[in-house]
């Protein structure tokens, strides 16, 4: 079903609607082991945050991906709900002192949102990956992206070929 019929307005993005279908759930699972989201085997890794540019086993393109600042807004809503909830039960079962929890605290939190951003970042990736998202489509929607959008007034916009 195109977007046209859904909503009444032009499709933005008829590219989409040509692509196969992924499976989001597949992806974003690879994504959180930190795996191509396309072959679930190459890491989608090549340093500590860094995406590599393409998977190492399948050749898959992973550089297209636009995480930007997603993942960290994700780790710190995890996080924070994960450390307030420890100190709400510190505070009311046990009886740490101030200086303890004023070095278990910003520790732990260090800790898990270091852990966390890997998963997350990759599992971002993988849902990019499964919607097709920011060139994930191919060279064909490479081009759609660069069509001028329908209603789009910005001169800049005007002036692409
Ligand atoms: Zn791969």
């Amino acid at each position: 079903m195109t977007i046209e019929r859904l909503t009444g307005r032009p499709d933005l993005h008829p590219a989409a609607d040509a692509q196969p279908q992924r499976d989001i759930w597949l992806s974003v699972r690879r994504g959180l082991q930190c795996r191509c989201p396309a072959c679930g085997e190459g890491a989608i890794f090549d340093g500590y945050l860094r995406i590599a540019d393409r998977c190492p086993a399948c050749g898959e393109e992973l550089h297209h991906h636009r995480a930007d600042d997603l993942p960290p807004y994700i780790v710190i809503t995890i996080v924070g709900h994960i450390i307030i909830t420890l100190v709400l039960a510190v505070e009311m079962f046990a009886d740490y002192s101030t200086t303890t929890q004023m070095i278990l605290w910003p520790l732990l939190t260090l800790a898990v949102a270091l852990v966390m951003m890997r998963p997350v970042k990759g599992a971002v990736v993988g849902y990019q990956w499964a919607l097709h998202m920011h060139g994930f489509g191919g060279p064909q929607e490479d081009e759609a992206a660069l069509r001028p959008r329908a209603g789009n007034t910005d001169k800049k916009e005007r002036e692409r070929p």
